[in-house]
Formats: C-alpha cells, structure tokens, sequence
C-alpha cells in the first residue's frame, strides 16, 4: 500500500457547534493545497485529516512538505497503511521503519485504538508489537520513558497506520474562518511577519502596497511581490494592490512642515488602504508597527494616524522585540527577501526631526493645503492589481 498523510487538528478541537465549520474550511484548504501534486483524497474523521494519494503520478515529497504549512494543522505524520491485524501490522513496521529502527538506540511503540472494535487494546498492541520489534532488533533498548524513537501504531476505522514521531504543522486556524484583512505590505521584515501572524489565526489577506517611482524602484516593487509570493506558502494565493504614491508625497513635501512628513504621509497610507479593503471585503488593516521602533511608531503618532480611518488597525508585533520578529520571519523564509537593499517610499522625504509626540489638532492644520480628496481618488484610479500564487 502507499503512503497516507494524518494531519492532526488543532485548536478546532475545542470548538463547540461550529466545529463543522472550521473543519469544512480545513478539508476544502487541504484539497487546494494538495491540486499541484496531482489526486488526493480528504477527508476528517475523529479529529484527523486522512489525505490519500489516489494513483502512482502523485508527487508525495511535494504533498508531504506543502502539509507543513496549512493552517489548523498542529501535527502530521507520513505513515504507511495496512490491514487491521497485528502481523500486518508488524509486517509495515518492518518494511516502512527498517531504517529508523536500526539507527535508533532505544525505542518505545505507542499505540491509539481509535476504532473500539478492535480486539486489543492499545496497551496490548503495543506490548505484542514492541516485543517482536525487540527480538528482530538485539541492539534496540526498550525505554518506555525517554525513547530515542517511537513507533506509532494508529488503529483507525479503514486501515492501522504506522508512523514514526509527527512533525509540527503550522497550527493556528484554517485560512478563511475569520474573514479578511488588508495587510499594508511594504519591503521591510516587519510587515510579511505581520500578515503571517493575522493569516494564522484563520485570516484572508489582501495586500496594499505604495509604491514612488521613481523614488523608489522596479526592483523594490518585485522584491514586495516576491515577499507576498513567499507568504501565499501559509496564507494562499492573494492579490497585491500596488498603489502609486509619488504625486502625494511630492505634494506632502511640496506643502506641509517638514517634521510632519512621515505623519501625514502615513495617514495618507491608512485611508487610501481602508478604502481598498472595504472594496474588498477585509474587515480590519494590519501593519507592522511596533512600539517605539521609530518616530512614527510612538503612542502618540501611532495615534494620529489611526485617528484617520474607522476600521480597527491590528499590528500584532506592536509588543515584540526585533530579535523574536527576526526570528519568525526567518522561520517562514521571507528573512532573506526582506534584507534586499531597495529603497521604500518611507525613507523618501524622511524629516531631519520628526515629531515623536504630535498632537491629531497641529498635523490636521499641516494637512490643509492638500486636497485631500482628489490626492486619493488619483492615488486610487493608479492602483495596479497583480496576483500571486506559490505554485506557478
Ligand atoms: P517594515 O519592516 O514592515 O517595513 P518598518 O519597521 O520599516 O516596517 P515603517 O517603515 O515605519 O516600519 O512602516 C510601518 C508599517 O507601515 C509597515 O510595517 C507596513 O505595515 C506599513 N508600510 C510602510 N511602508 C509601506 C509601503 N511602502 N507600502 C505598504 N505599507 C507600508
Ligand atoms: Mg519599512
């Protein structure tokens, strides 16, 4: 028989009446996820998600690492099904985790009867399956507790499965159950780690980018495609809108205090992005702000550019130091990406003193040469929309 993949819930199990929800979403999620390798069969029993290849043409190696980046997944384990009977049984553990078995110094086997009809229980199973791996195997110490290996034995309502140890998944809830949010994507660390720390709570994601040719350039705008691209490994395919920024910050420039720069510029950013995401349905902007990072990210001008929209901002690194920051984003690969040297429109204009306490009343006065309005409306009729996908 073939490989199967198990792939165990997580918080869903705690869910009450609409667990079916969660777990619709979770089997739709892993039956996209699974197109690009070729036939697969989901399905959910008792907690599980049973993924089965279908024909020989499935690329397994494929299917087996994208497994490791769906959300609502907190365990996965590649294993070898067989028939429901301990020989068979024996007979998978010596042909699936030969290898394992004899590189390993000490093992355990642990086992889950999952269907109550089988005759032994999990104790009996893994004592009669323990024992035969313990003849076959002279060098291999029984440490029931600190094994260096574990065999698992699952036996399920279709077939028994053996595994050796799960590996983590990327847990959080499945993309979709918790509806949309608009991620302000700029080219930094910060920003990626963002949308992935909303993604994994069940999130769609819209991308909103602002771009200032040429002040800022092609190069720079391919690198924030590239980071959405490498997000999409978690969050599924998403769409960027790339606005152009270059006439409101030369008018910023042209027309306000100088220490205001950043400030107005950034409410600019918030309400052009709230118009985007409510156009697209996303209930909430997310940025990467983090407290007392720069200027622009103390109480106070946080504040202010807050006070320009009505959706709530969640910025879920705002308590983070930049080391744990780092640390994630060079778990979900966008490190590398985000540490290209191009420019972004941020540090186009950058004041000399930027004001770290201003007040909503003295930066509304510094707007009020611009026309607004018609700054965004411009700024939104120059949106390109580009989408992106992980595979292909
Ligand atoms: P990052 O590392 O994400 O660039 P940062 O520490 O450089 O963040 P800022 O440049 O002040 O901080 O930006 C704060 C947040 O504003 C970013 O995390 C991002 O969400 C948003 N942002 C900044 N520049 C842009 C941009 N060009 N396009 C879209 N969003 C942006
Ligand atoms: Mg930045």
């Amino acid at each position: 028989m073939k490989e199967h993949f198990l792939l165990k819930l997580g918080e869903i199990v705690l869910k009450g009446q609409n667990r079916w929800q969660f777990e619709n979403k979770l089997k739709q999620n892993v039956n996209r996820r699974m197109r690009p390798f070729g036939e697969f069969n989901v399905n959910i029993i008792q907690s599980t998600v049973f993924v089965e290849p279908q024909n020989e043409d499935c690329d397994l190696d494929g299917a087996w690492d994208a497994c490791h980046y769906i959300f609502g997944v907190v365990a996965l384990c590649r294993c070898r099904p067989c028939e429901k009977d301990l020989d068979a049984i024996y007979a998978a553990v010596r042909e699936y985790l030969d290898d394992d078995l004899l590189s390993a110094k000490s093992f355990k086997v642990e086992s889950k009867r999952a269907d109550k009809r089988f005759p032994l229980n999990s104790i009996q199973i893994s004592q009669d399956i323990g024992g035969r791996i313990a003849e076959a195997y002279p060098h291999l110490l029984v440490d029931v507790h600190h094994p260096e290996y574990t065999v698992h034995v699952e036996i399920r309502d279709q077939f028994a499965y053996v595994h050796g140890p799960a590996e983590p998944g990327a847990g959080g809830l499945p993309t979709g159950v918790g509806g949309r949010a608009a991620v302000l994507l700029s080219g930094g660390i910060d920003s990626p780690v963002a949308g992935y720390m909303i993604a994994k709570r069940g999130v769609e994601l819209e991308c909103i980018h602002f771009f200032s040719y040429p002040y800022t350039s092609e190069l720079a705008k391919d690198k924030v495609l590239e980071l959405a691209r490498l997000m999409t490994r978690y969050c599924g395919r998403m769409t960027v809108n790339i606005v152009s920024f270059t006439e409101i910050q030369e008018a910023i420039r042209d027309n306000c205090p100088e220490e205001y720069f950043t400030l107005i510029m950034r409410r600019f950013m918030m309400e052009i992005s709230e118009r985007i995401a409510r156009d697209h349905g996303c209930g909430c902007l997310v940025t990467g702000e983090n407290l007392g990072q720069v200027a622009s990210q103390t109480m106070e001008a946080m504040g202010v550019t807050a006070a320009a929209v009505n959706l709530p901002i969640f910025t879920p690194l705002i308590g983070m130091d930049k080391e744990e920051i780092v640390t994630i984003a060079r778990r979900i690969g966008t490190m590398e990406t985000s540490i290209l040297p191009y420019e972004d429109c941020c540090t186009v204009f950058t004041p000399k003193h930027p004001r770290t306490k201003p007040s909503l009343e003295h930066v509304i006065k510094a707007e009020r040469k611009l026309d607004r309005e018609a700054l965004i409306q411009r700024a939104l009729e120059n949106t390109e929309l580009k989408k992106v996908r992980y595979h292909g």
